[in-house]
């Protein structure tokens, strides 16, 4: 069973590439940075776009629903105050409604808040956002919603044998 974060052990710094991500996740809205110049977009928020090296940028309201890609159980952490989490799973998850014309993925990671038992590649997931006390900052996380019919999903458990692997 996962617990939660105890959020009031991380005071979040942000920086100038990243202040206004998190101004927006504040006001639950998901942002990706965008090139003016070539619109690539990418995650997490560099000073330079990493395709044509503009520094002529903006951003993109994600609509934040997406696709995980990648997921890793953790069952201990070292980090304070993600240890009465664990076991917890964090996803990378693919935003589809951010893809790019080069074939990049913008991909976020963040903490899957249903568990284990939700967890797979391919699994369908929309962000949740979790608040940190008095209102300090607020953090994407996902969770699961249903995944569309016949899409494949490979689960990384005791049915790995009898799992097929997305090709
Ligand atoms: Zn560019």
């Amino acid at each position: 069973m996962q617990g939660t974060v105890d959020y009031s052990l991380i005071a979040l710094q942000p920086d100038p590439d990243s202040e206004e991500f998190w101004a927006a996740a504040r006001e639950q809205r998901l942002l990706v940075r965008a090139c003016s110049d070539c619109g690539q977009r990418w995650y997490p928020p560099a000073p330079l776009c990493p395709r044509c090296r503009s520094f002529n940028l903006e951003w993109h309201e994600a609509e934040g629903r997406g696709v995980i890609a990648s997921y890793v159980v953790v069952a201990h952490s070292v980090l304070p105050a993600f240890r009465p989490a664990a076991p917890y799973v964090v996803a990378l998850v693919e935003l589809p409604d951010c893809a790019n014309e080069d074939g990049e993925p913008v991909r976020l990671a963040g903490l899957l808040l249903d568990g284990e038992e939700a967890a797979g590649v391919g699994v369908a997931v929309e962000v949740a956002w979790e608040e940190a006390p008095d209102g300090a900052y607020t953090v994407p996380a996902w969770r699961a919603v249903a995944t569309p019919e016949g899409a494949p999903v490979w689960r990384l458990d005791a049915e790995l044998e009898r799992s097929e692997a997305p090709a």
